[in-house]
């Protein structure tokens, strides 16, 4: 990691976050790390609080494949995506000292709208209505119509994102080592006119996942990629595939994605 030593610290600013921090300020950089102001200058991109600050971190740096992602959780607990509480000062010292570190990989989404405008999703990409009535759309597997879904809307998840959203939709745990996606329904309605899968499906790395807006019937839906909401007019299509960008994060001893959900659910 010698020359891997310019750190980004993303929070959220608040008097009571620095007050927390600045230990682990003052650590990093006594152990030769030093702290840039722009994240375009980084190494290392450290994200303190929780699994929605870590997702945030990623949006405001732009999803940087040439860094190191790193969550410190400034609460009591070890979500998903943090593998270190702000206080324990030990275990971030091993890591900044150990010089063998090796590195996870975490598969990202990108979509696309309207065949322009891309975006990068580490959790998910759901796709909702705006309004209480039901919103229909064409779902295409790469160039197959598959179904015509009309309901609430659709989850997209990468397999961390699998014990967010998409668990609470009842889809099932997907192990990171699997470069897939899963889509599954938020209360789809099923009748003698609509029809759909019903169950979660998930798509191997090269498939492209497309929703098509029925012009007419719908109002426009809000997309929402990780924990932020776009509410657009005119969308047509999104396209859904696994993009070509993983996240880089620490494997260490204890957080093995299997070691994290046993943590977190069980
Ligand atoms: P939030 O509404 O404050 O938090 C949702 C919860 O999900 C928080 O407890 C968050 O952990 C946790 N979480 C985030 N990513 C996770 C992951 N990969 N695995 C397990 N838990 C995870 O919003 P937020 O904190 O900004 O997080 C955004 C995420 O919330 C979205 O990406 C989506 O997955 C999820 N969400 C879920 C539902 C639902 O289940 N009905 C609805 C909307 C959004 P922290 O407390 O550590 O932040
Ligand atoms: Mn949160």
């Amino acid at each position: 990691m010698q020359e891997r030593r310019n750190v980004y610290f993303h929070h959220n600013h608040s008097s009571d976050l620095l007050t927390k921090a600045q230990p682990l300020f003052e650590l990093a950089e006594r152990y030769g790390f030093h702290q840039v102001k722009d994240h375009q200058d980084a190494n290392i991109i450290v994200s303190l609080g929780g699994d929605g600050a870590f997702l945030q971190a990623l949006r405001k740096t732009d999803f940087r494949e040439d860094c190191l992602y790193a969550g410190v959780s400034t609460s009591g607990n070890l979500n998903m995506y943090c593998d270190f509480y702000i206080n324990d000062t030990s275990k971030m010292i091993d890591a900044m000292t150990n010089e063998n570190l090796e590195v996870r990989r975490y598969p990202t989404l990108e979509v696309k709208l309207n065949e322009e405008s891309s975006f990068f999703c580490l959790n998910e990409c759901s796709v909702r209505s705006s309004i209480i009535k039901t919103f229909v759309m064409d779902v295409f597997i790469d160039e197959l119509h598959f179904e015509t879904f009309r309901g609430d809307g659709m989850v997209i998840a990468t397999p961390t994102g699998s014990t967010a959203y998409n668990k609470s939709v009842n889809g099932a745990i997907v192990d990171p080592l699997l470069p897939c996606m899963q889509v599954s329904e938020m209360a789809s309605l099923n009748n003698n006119t609509y029809r759909t899968l019903g169950s979660s499906f998930i798509l191997g790395s090269n498939r492209t996942l497309s929703l098509r807006m029925n012009q007419e019937l719908n109002n426009y839906p809000i997309i929402g990629m990780d924990n932020e909401a776009l509410s657009m007019k005119h969308i047509e299509e999104i396209e859904v595939t696994l993009s070509g960008k993983q996240i880089k994060t620490l494997k260490l001893k204890d957080n093995s994605f299997w070691e994290k959900v046993k943590r977190t659910f069980l």
